[in-house]
């Protein structure tokens, strides 16, 4: 038996068209189900939906046998001792620094809200600015309007999330 680990909403809708056309389909509908695991009409093929931060450890510890995850995941969760085998080339964004459009870059000690604390450590040493990172599990565009911080560090596709809250790249 194969299990493969996928990451639940927006990478899965663009999963199961290649799940698909590699001949792999759910038992049930998983976007409508709210089961976890399905069968496959491969007898040797299940799949179970998880959060993107969760499937590196499923495959880690070898209760998946593969994994379908964000790389911003890998970045951050850690891809250490896990072997990358493609690019699936889905669900294609950026990892982007954000702050209130029009504002002054801050002088000395930045504040970044984030919930990839581990990328924006790397990504601020790597450009030698100071800076304080806070983190935040979601609605990062809120935290720099309440003045939690200076920046954040976020997912961007559209670009519309960042425009609706008056900040810009
Ligand atoms: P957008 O308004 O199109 O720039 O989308 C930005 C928001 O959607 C971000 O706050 C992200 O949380 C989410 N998002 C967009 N693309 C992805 C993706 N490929 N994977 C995960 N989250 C995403």
């Amino acid at each position: 038996m194969i299990t493969i680990a996928l990451t639940k909403g927006r990478i899965l809708s663009e999963t199961l068209p290649l799940l698909a056309a590699a001949g792999i389909v759910p038992d049930s509908d998983i976007t409508k189900s709210r089961k976890l695991i399905f069968e496959t009409n491969r007898e040797d093929i299940r799949l179970v939906v998880l959060r993107g931060s969760d499937v590196p450890t499923y495959v880690k510890r070898g209760s998946a046998d593969l994994g379908i995850a964000g790389k911003d995941m890998l970045m951050e969760t850690g891809g250490d001792n896990l072997y990358e085998l493609l690019d699936l080339n889905i669900a294609r964004c950026r990892l982007m620094t954000a702050a209130v459009i029009g504002r002054e870059p801050i002088q000395g000690k930045t504040r970044v809200a984030t919930k990839f604390t581990e990328v924006a450590r790397r990504y601020y040493a790597s450009q030698k600015r100071q800076v304080e990172l806070v983190k935040l599990y979601g609605a990062m565009e809120v935290a720099p309007l309440l003045d939690l911080a200076d920046e954040i560090v976020d997912i961007v596709d559209t670009g519309n999330t960042l425009i609706a809250n008056g900040l810009e790249p």
